[in-house]
């Protein structure tokens, strides 16, 4: 790492002629300053005035511009801020003259970097990055405001740096998926695509929206009893309570919940909710008009009384619970805290082509959601996961597989190689994700094709109850979980398997269903 920054403090008067001979003195006891508290090893390492002039700016105020470089340690937009109280009170103190203003003129960072980037980028507020094999030469932008680096800005554009190279690497190696643990295979009746076979039937209808469905009465019988398996066979043993979370997402939410870090990078699509400049009838009475006169609408007008989106449609369906408890301090016997919603659908804007039933845009989902101490959290992950194993294995009777997955964009640094290796995991107590997924004998052979992903169980330590601050009375450290499957996912894999005869279903499912009812007769 090497910092080299330009800058200089506007003076509100003009220095004396002996202004030079003390500041030299100053510099002194400036670098003892800066020195406090730094260890042995690093002192090489920080900030250094290299270079100091003072220019005149008018016939009434100077500017005092500084050099400043250094290596990893104390860089020269931490020292600045130790400079500014330095020398303001200095210039005070001796000259009577105060620091109207600090003046970013230049500043090259070289970033230490694991490679160099298949390929390159830049990045906001900076004019240039060039790469070499191990550095990142990065040049910020002229003008950066004081505060931008008040506000750690500077480590994070470093920092953002290293990660996308990081990140490159995981995304490339696609490592971050490893197939843990398989059920017996199972025979399948059919091999048609699920979502053509339940079109068929009369179960499912697409609408005009992109990969839209209505779920017919046959259908909405079978998410019921499915609703009522996982329930008996979870949510009751593990004594979860149901909640109704907000559908609607504001900035905020995404913002602690880590979302907005990759927004539309391959993680996190969501749908944006704007509302109108206002309600007043008159100001939207001219849409009505025109709709009244051509029974069309202008989205385009519309979009101009639409002020800018304040978030979005909800995406991953438990952030928006944690407005519940964010700042909170909780009782210790309150824990561990165990939720689960399906209270509507939630969004997501899937890329490419139609997928049919198993990848839509709208999508009904159950989230589970757990908090407590990391031993509570650690057992709750893995009774959920043999929960999961019995619904989908034993009593949908499927065939399916576990999966150890890392989202490339939760990926810590320097965490690329390890990860991958942990492939014996018998009982589920570390920070990471379970995926289950069953097998779509439509796709192709076991060993080639495509596996559904149905429903996971994560652990995620500490990152929803730090970034929310929710604390424990005594203070213990807090843990979180979530898991969720949707139910396309689910009816999609078992119509893949079992087809739309009930006589090919097993037992276990067929107790839950009365009759399938159905629908009107299409002419
Ligand atoms: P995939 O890689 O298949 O897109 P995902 O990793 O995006 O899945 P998660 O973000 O982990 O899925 O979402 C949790 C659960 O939500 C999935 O296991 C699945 O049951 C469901 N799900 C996610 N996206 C969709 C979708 N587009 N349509 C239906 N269900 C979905
Ligand atoms: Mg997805
Ligand atoms: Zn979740």
């Amino acid at each position: 790492m090497k910092y080299n920054l330009k800058f200089s403090f506007k003076l509100r008067g003009k220095l004396p002629a002996d202004a030079p001979e003390k500041i030299k003195e100053w510099l002194a006891e400036l670098k003892q300053m800066l020195e406090k508290g730094i260890q042995e090893n690093d002192i090489k390492e920080i900030s250094v005035v290299k270079k100091w002039k003072i220019i005149p700016v008018s016939k009434k105020e100077d500017e005092f511009v500084l050099n400043v470089t250094s290596g990893r340690a104390l860089p020269p937009h931490q020292a600045l801020l130790r400079m500014r109280k330095f020398f303001s009170g200095k210039f005070g103190k001796e000259f009577r003259v105060g620091i109207s203003s600090v003046d970013i003129k230049s500043y090259k960072i070289d970033v230490d970097i694991p490679k160099k980037p298949e390929k390159e980028f830049t990045l906001p507020f900076v004019s240039s990055i060039k790469f070499d094999e191990n550095i990142a030469k990065v040049t910020l932008a002229k003008d950066i405001p004081i505060d931008f680096i008040e506000k750690g800005a500077i480590d994070r554009i470093v920092k953002l740096v290293k990660n996308k190279i990081v990140e490159e690497v995981i995304r490339g190696k696609d490592e971050h998926h490893l197939v843990i643990w398989s059920s017996v295979q199972k025979k399948a009746f059919t091999k048609e695509n699920p979502t053509d076979l339940m079109i068929k039937e009369g179960w499912i209808q697409r609408t005009n929206y992109r990969n839209q469905w209505i779920l017919g009465p046959a259908i909405t019988t079978f998410t019921e009893a499915l609703k009522k398996i996982i329930e008996d066979n979870l949510y009751k043993p593990l004594r979860f309570k149901n909640m109704i979370f907000p559908k609607v997402v504001p900035w905020d939410v995404w913002k602690k919940s880590g979302h907005l870090s990759g927004i539309y990078q391959g993680g996190f699509e969501p749908y944006f909710v704007c509302t109108p400049k206002t309600a007043d009838p008159t100001y939207w009475e001219d849409i009505a008009d025109y709709y009244r006169i051509t029974l069309d609408v202008e989205p385009e007008k519309i979009m101009e009384k639409l002020r800018p989106p304040i978030g979005g449609l909800s995406f991953a369906q438990c952030p928006p619970f944690w407005s519940y408890i964010q700042g909170k301090t909780i009782s210790d016997d309150s824990f561990p805290i165990f939720v689960y919603d399906w209270s509507g659908p939630t969004y997501r804007y899937e890329s490419g082509a139609a997928h049919g039933f198993e990848r839509v845009d709208e999508l009904h989902r159950i989230e589970t959601l757990y908090i407590g101490f990391p031993d509570q959290i650690k057992k709750v992950a893995q009774d959920l996961r043999i929960g999961f194993r019995k619904i989908i294995g034993d009593i949908l009777d499927l065939e399916y597989r576990e999966a150890w997955v890392t989202p490339w964009w939760t990926a810590q640094e320097g965490s690329t190689e390890e990860d991958s290796q942990q492939i014996e995991i018998k009982n589920f107590d570390q920070i990471g994700t379970l995926d289950m997924e069953i097998y779509m004998p439509y796709r192709g052979s076991r060993e080639t094709s495509y596996w559904l992903e149905t429903q996971n169980v994560s652990i995620l330590g500490t990152k929803y109850t730090k970034s929310f601050t929710v604390k424990s009375q005594t203070g213990k450290e807090l843990w979180s979980g979530c898991g969720g499957g949707s139910f396309e996912r689910f009816i999609s894999g078992f119509i893949a398997q079992k087809g739309t005869d009930p006589k090919n279903w097993p037992e276990k499912v067929l107790k839950y269903i009365d009759e399938i009812p159905s629908g009107p007769t299409f002419l």
